[in-house]
């Protein structure tokens, strides 16, 4: 879908949803705040894909969210980009990473983790518990062989890449200056077990590829931006200005999701709703009963 206006090259913005499930009206919000800020801006705005989880994305998923996006009048700039199609840049990446000797093998299953939880309570990052670090303390020869026979994670060792970069910093518009602590996170997985790339090391990667001048997100990923500004600072790659938005919430103040059965965007365009009367009312401040803004 190729909008008319005439764009300015300096601003482009991306709305860039998973397809693991259907769209709620958090996406809404999400899709129409990044969309408004680059058309303000006269800028473009992109539409990418998180499809790297073969598992969870399915096809119908990523038709729907294209039919949510018509129906909310959201047109995008350019051919929609799919990260599943771009798994040897990630690839690449983390092998830019592993030749740095900032990633380790680590082999501790989902049940290892709850086992160390019942220990005693591990120090909890804003994503959840954050990693003990029990196989950054591994034989690195040792490992080595392991990781030839034995499935794994790859790890960014946070202490020895944040000791080569130094401190970093990135710009939020809305927050204002930050001084980054990706210690806060942990050691993050950047190839977990399962799937070829995780989410930090793709969207870092992607927003340089895309030419990201603006990263236009929700405060849930306020946390994660400090990993993303380590591994631009690691690979070398540009910092985008930030703009975390504020979230949907339903009445217990929880932000919408999924899980939590919040409606679907489809359910209300099938039902013959208006998406955008929807947005018309999301941009003067007006939400459906019971949602309000974070
Ligand atoms: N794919 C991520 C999600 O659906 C968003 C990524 C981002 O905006 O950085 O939550």
């Amino acid at each position: 879908m190729t909008s008319s206006v005439q764009l300015n090259p300096d601003i482009v913005v991306r709305f860039a949803p998973s397809p693991n499930g259907l769209l709620h009206l958090g996406h809404a919000y999400a899709a129409m705040m990044a969309h408004d800020f680059a058309r303000a801006r006269g800028g473009q705005f992109l539409l990418r894909i998180e499809d790297i989880d073969s598992g969870r994305s399915r096809p119908e998923f990523v038709t729907a969210i294209l039919d949510d996006l018509r129906w909310l009048g959201l047109g995008w700039d350019g051919d929609v980009i799919f990260q599943s199609q771009r798994l040897d840049s990630y690839a690449a990446a983390a092998e830019r990473l592993k030749a740095l000797e900032l990633l380790y093998p680590c082999f501790c299953s989902r049940s290892d983790m709850r086992l160390l939880q019942a220990d005693g309570p591990q120090p909890e990052g804003p994503d959840g518990p954050i990693y003990a670090g029990t196989c950054r303390h591994l034989d690195p020869g040792q490992a080595r062989k392991r990781a030839t026979k034995e499935p794994h994670s790859w790890r960014l060792d946070v202490a020895k890449a944040a000791a080569i970069t130094g401190p970093l910093q990135w710009m939020d518009e809305r927050h204002g200056a930050q001084l980054s602590h990706p210690e806060r996170l942990g050691d993050v997985i950047l190839v977990p077990k399962e799937t070829p790339v995780a989410y930090h090391l793709a969207v870092t990667v992607d927003d340089a590829r895309d030419g990201i001048t603006h990263v236009v997100r929700g405060d849930d990923l306020f946390a994660s931006t400090a990993i993303h500004r380590l591994l631009q600072a690691l690979l070398g790659l540009p910092t985008p200005i930030y703009f975390h938005h504020r979230l949907l919430c339903d009445e217990e103040g929880a932000k919408l999701a999924k899980s939590r059965g919040s409606a679907s965007l489809s359910v209300l365009r099938l039902a013959g709703k208006s998406g955008q009367d929807l947005l018309q009312d999301f941009r003067q401040g007006i939400f459906p009963v019971g949602i309000s803004l974070s």
